[in-house]
């Protein structure tokens, strides 16, 4: 699954969520760029 990230407010958005209205449901900015998925976790005792 694609990941984007809002270019505006970087709220992560799923592809799926960009094909029903390409637009950021947080702030409405039509301008996002591919994350990759990482899939890290940093613990922080
Ligand atoms: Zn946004």
């Amino acid at each position: 699954m694609t990941t984007y990230k809002c270019f505006s407010c970087i709220a992560k958005i799923n592809s799926e969520d960009l094909n029903k209205r390409f637009l950021c449901p947080k702030c409405g900015a039509r301008i996002f760029y591919k994350s990759r998925t990482k899939m890290k976790t940093v613990k922080s005792d």
